[in-house]
């Protein structure tokens, strides 16, 4: 018999979706007829860009055709695509970032859980506590976490709690550290982080030798100009960060699948001998030999929401979201509760009232509202006393949903 990785066998159970599936299924039973709102969701509702649309049939039909036939395209993405990029979200921000630093990749997801495996097995990794569990597990899966306590922390990574009192932005490690995960605007809290305390962090990096790994998947939804959208706005940052950004919570591309990571060239790792690695050529080198490329029809989709037409389309989107953002924090508020984020993400992290843990509250909310949450403990254990709502759903649904908590929620 094959030995297996045995590292698998030190994930935890994600018992979140399947414990939230299964409560649900009893309250089904128990209450037949009784129509259910999900507000805890994190894909979003609405189509596609008509200009996607477009793209993607045009797209489709250059390769019926001989002359415009493409077969396999370049690992890293069409120039195309990187170019459109660097000059959208980089050099319009006056940021200097050149195509071939940017990665094309199917998912924001798959690139920040397959990072860690150009870094070594002993690097310390910190990450922020509640937080998108992907970092936590593919860390894991390559051994560099350690065993699980009775907390459900894993004993080799350092955890950075983001709490009410820090305003969700967590202090600087208190022992070295090699690779830091930061994710702003943040998933679950709906926090931002300021150009100050980012700059903090890439000051940290600096001094340590440290690499973050930032994850931008939610920049779009930042309306304050005072916010840095990217980490690269930070002098600095070029020598110590890698970032990540997808166009599946931009441009609805969650099933359509296309993303970028951002390795400048400048960022430095260092071998067991002691001498200086590229971190870009060692993933430009893990990309080529893993990854064929995303399919030219979806990165010519995702190059149409850069015409202007498609960045007003877009805009839309992220307005309707945020409208859905600012419904829910209002109405909540308006009933009393302390409710955080949703102003520059889409996102809200709702404090549970009178002392209710965040399961507790979760049960609450379904059995009073008939409205399905995210319980924050499911996020880690500083997520705790805490519930995620999303701006994600349907118009209708939302406004319902809140109206029904108003109404019904007994506080
Ligand atoms: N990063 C964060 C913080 C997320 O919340 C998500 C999706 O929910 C992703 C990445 C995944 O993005 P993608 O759809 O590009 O894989």
């Amino acid at each position: 018999m094959a030995r297996v990785n045995d590292h698998y066998l030190e994930l935890k159970s994600s018992y979140l979706f399947s414990d939230i599936a299964r409560r649900i299924e009893a309250f089904a039973a128990a209450n037949p007829g009784a129509r259910l709102i999900r507000l805890g969701i994190g894909d979003v509702t609405r189509p596609l860009p008509p200009v996607v649309i477009r793209a993607l049939h045009d797209a489709a039909d250059e390769l019926g055709r001989a002359e415009t036939f493409k077969g396999y395209g370049p690992e890293t993405g069409y120039a195309f695509l990187a170019e459109q990029i660097a000059a959208h979200d980089y050099a319009a921000r006056g940021i200097k970032m050149a195509p071939d630093e940017i990665f094309i990749s199917d998912g924001a997801k798959s690139d920040s859980a397959n990072i860690q495996e150009i870094f070594a097995p002993d690097c310390v990794v910190a990450l922020t506590d509640p937080v998108y569990p992907v970092y936590v597990d593919s860390n894991v899966m390559a051994g560099r976490a350690g065993k699980a306590n009775q907390t459900g922390r894993y004993d080799r990574l350092v955890y950075l709690p983001c709490t009410e009192a820090n305003g969700f932005n967590p202090a600087l490690p208190d022992r070295p550290v090699d690779l830091i995960y930061l994710c702003y605007p943040n998933n679950p809290t709906g926090a931002v982080m300021s150009r100050e305390r980012l700059t903090e962090w890439v000051e940290y990096a600096r001094r340590h030798q440290a690499v973050i790994l930032y994850d931008a998947a939610y920049e779009a939804y930042v309306r304050d100009p005072e916010v840095p959208r990217s980490v690269f706005e930070i002098e600095g940052a070029r020598e110590v960060a890698i970032e990540f950004k997808s166009f599946s919570k931009t441009a609805g591309f969650t099933g359509t699948r296309c993303a970028f990571a951002v390795v400048p060239k400048e960022l430095k790792g260092r071998s067991a001998a002691g001498d200086s690695v590229s971190i870009h050529s060692l993933w430009f080198r893990r990309q080529s030999t893993k990854f064929n490329g995303v399919p030219y029809v979806i990165q010519k989709a995702a190059a149409a929401v850069y015409t202007p037409d498609g960045q007003k389309q877009v805009r839309e989107s992220i307005d309707f979201y945020m409208d859905n953002a600012r419904i829910i924090k209002d109405g909540l508020t308006s009933i009393g509760l302390t409710v955080y984020g949703g102003e520059n993400a889409p996102y809200l992290w709702a404090k549970t009232p009178g002392g209710l843990d965040s399961w507790q509250f979760f049960d609450k909310l379904l059995n009073e509202a008939h409205v399905v949450g995210t319980p924050g403990a499911g996020f880690g254990p500083s997520g705790e006393g805490y519930l995620r709502l999303t701006a994600f759903g349907h118009r209708p649904d939302t406004v319902e949903a809140i109206e029904r908590i108003k109404t019904r929620l007994k506080l």
